[in-house]
């Protein structure tokens, strides 16, 4: 972890130094290696919370773009199961980095524990989810709305266990060969039987997720009355992913 609690303050891992977990009190060393990511470990056992992912460089860029006092809070629910969200804001928002895999069972139990929630999700991880990407943004589809495509079928797009909830995703295929990183929002239509797909610049997204009005534009996008012509009138335009040159349909 990024905090341990010391004398009621939320503290860094500097070597040496000693702390509390946040969430069940044990004491926590601080791990200042020259490999892993400086952090918090659980005195001589696991973590605590069964859903915490060891954190990767990746974690903390996303984490380190909102103020310290938003990430790690432990959240309760009403039979007094406890875990820690990676980032919580103070509009109520949950958001989990995502990097390693995670199992559809373990997904969903996260989603109705915070309830409120979007997932970022590491699209560098494996090759083949980027190839999947490249090949899956051939098939998207202009919707009326700028930057808004349809994707009939996300499997072919993004990693499976990511296309089947009711929670927003955000994939991170990190900077591309223009110098842009785009954030690609996967959700479901609330008019139509398909998904879409909102691509917004990293900085954006930081900026609406911490001014709130991420969910609330997106229920505007998702709710937007219209079906997807599956051969709309092409414009096509070559854009640059990853270094490489693909046709991209846009309105
Ligand atoms: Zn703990």
């Amino acid at each position: 972890m990024q905090f341990a609690v010391l004398d009621n303050q939320k503290v860094q891992p500097i070597k040496g130094r000693i702390g509390y977990c946040p969430m069940c009190g044990a004491v926590m060393i601080a791990k200042c290696g020259k490999v892993k990511i400086h952090h918090w470990s659980h005195k001589g056992r696991l973590h605590c919370d069964r859903w915490w992912e060891s954190e990767t460089q990746w974690h903390r860029d996303w984490k380190n773009q909102f103020p310290s006092e938003w990430h790690e809070i432990v959240q309760y629910d009403d039979e007094g199961e406890k875990h820690i969200a990676d980032l919580k804001t103070p509009h109520g928002l949950v958001v989990e980095f995502q990097h390693s895999q995670i199992n559809s069972e373990e997904k969903l139990s996260r989603e109705e524990f915070y309830k409120s929630i979007i997932w970022i999700v590491d699209g560098m991880r494996r090759k083949k989810d980027n190839e999947r990407f490249v090949n899956g943004l051939r098939e998207f589809l202009t919707t009326k709305i700028k930057n808004t495509y349809w994707v009939l079928e996300p499997k072919r797009a993004f990693p499976s266990e990511w296309t089947n909830g009711k929670h927003i995703v955000g994939f991170d295929f990190g900077i591309d060969q223009n110098g842009a990183h785009n954030i690609y929002l996967l959700f479901k239509s609330q008019k139509a039987q398909y998904h879409q797909c909102t691509i917004v610049d990293k900085a954006d997204i930081v900026k609406l997720i911490s001014d709130g009005s991420l969910l609330s534009l997106m229920n505007e996008i998702s709710s937007i009355k219209q079906q997807p012509q599956k051969s709309p009138k092409k414009s096509n335009t070559w854009i640059s992913h990853k270094g490489k040159f693909i046709k991209h349909r846009r309105w």
